[in-house]
């Protein structure tokens, strides 16, 4: 039988601070290696965090044994939003990877959240969204993804 590894943890990141119950938080759903919690400061009633209990500041720091919990997490919670009576019709999953991207915990998480007709919700677009690039252009920009790939 494999040894169960213990969390890692940062002391002063608060996501691992709820981890250990040294800071307080509204827990909706815990197993070995997630953690799903309620955002203190919701954009929608329902808003819940799912996180990998040993720390990981971005995406790509998880493990491959650490990165399908957290969807799989993800997925149980979005299910259960759907029936939870909350006003729910459908679900959006957010993860910001990096400050650029409004990360502002840096301990990987997905936000969860409960959508419907009306909530007021919209996602802006960026500088340069709207034209059709050449397939040229979306080959060499293919073509530089597909070489880091190559290089993990
Ligand atoms: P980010 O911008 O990094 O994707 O999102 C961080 C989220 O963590 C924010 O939505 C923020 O409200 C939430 N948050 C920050 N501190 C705490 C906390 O102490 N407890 C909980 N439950 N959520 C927090
Ligand atoms: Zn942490």
């Amino acid at each position: 039988m494999r040894a169960r590894s213990l969390p890692v943890s940062v002391p002063d990141c608060i996501f691992c601070r709820i981890v250990k119950r040294e800071a307080p938080a509204s827990i909706v759903y815990e197993d070995e290696t997630t953690l799903a919690f309620l955002d203190i400061r919701p954009m929608i009633t329902g808003h819940t965090l799912v996180i990998p209990k040993s720390h990981a500041a971005y995406l790509e720091d998880l493990s491959k044994d650490s990165s399908g919990p957290i969807l799989e997490t993800a997925r149980k919670v979005a299910a259960a939003l759907r029936r939870s009576g909350l006003p729910c019709e459908a679900v959006n999953l957010w993860l910001a990877n990096g400050k650029a991207a409004g990360q502002e915990v840096f301990h990987v998480h997905f936000h969860v959240l409960p959508r419907f007709g009306g909530d007021g919700f919209g996602i802006r677009a960026g500088r340069g969204y709207g034209r059709t690039p050449e397939r040229t252009e979306l080959d060499g920009t293919a073509e530089k993804i597909r070489r880091a790939l190559e290089d993990q």
